[in-house]
């Protein structure tokens, strides 16, 4: 068994009138994140935990956000969508773990919905999933309440026998 790691990192500022989405669930908020997609930071630090572990760039190269086709798209769309090239380049998932750092609101009561959406769109069990959630302690601009931040780590299987693909 051939074993790949990659992680991933995203931020992104809050913004009136906009819903907060994380990992696809929509988070009761006062606010939302800037972003040209629906903004979804932890998708993408897994997305680009993913595909950094297959080698295959980041989510800049395949969702450009200067493309019109991307904008307002939910990011578990391009969570799938980066799904099939991994599996296209012969791998398999084996874990993602993940951090999102936010001062307000409280994102644990969220977690649980969180992680089913992902494991869903990843096609694989809930137990191999893992989103972690915590403050920064008032310190920097996401203590101030400018963004949110999220950290990601995913692991790639590929069979010995595979590896030609
Ligand atoms: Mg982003």
């Amino acid at each position: 068994m051939r074993i790949r790691t990659g992680i991933g990192y995203d931020s992104h500022r809050f913004e009136e009138g906009r819903p907060l989405i994380l990992g696809g669930t929509l988070i009761p908020s006062d606010r939302g994140l800037k972003g040209h997609s629906d903004a979804d930071v932890l998708i993408h630090a897994i997305v680009d935990a993913l595909l950094g572990a297959a080698g295959e760039g980041d989510i800049g190269c395949h969702f450009p956000d200067t493309d019109p086709v991307y904008e307002g798209i939910a990011s578990t769309l391009l969570l799938q969508k980066t799904v099939e090239i991994i599996y296209s380049c012969g791998y398999s998932i084996g874990n993602i773990d993940s951090t999102l750092i936010c001062e307000h609101p409280k994102i644990q009561p969220y977690i649980a919905a969180i992680k089913n959406i992902i494991a869903a769109c990843c096609g694989i069990p809930l137990s191999d999933v893992s989103v972690k959630a915590k403050t920064n302690e008032g310190m920097g601009w996401i203590g101030r309440g400018k963004g949110i931040a999220a950290l990601a780590i995913a692991t790639l299987e590929m069979d010995q026998n595979n590896q030609s693909i």
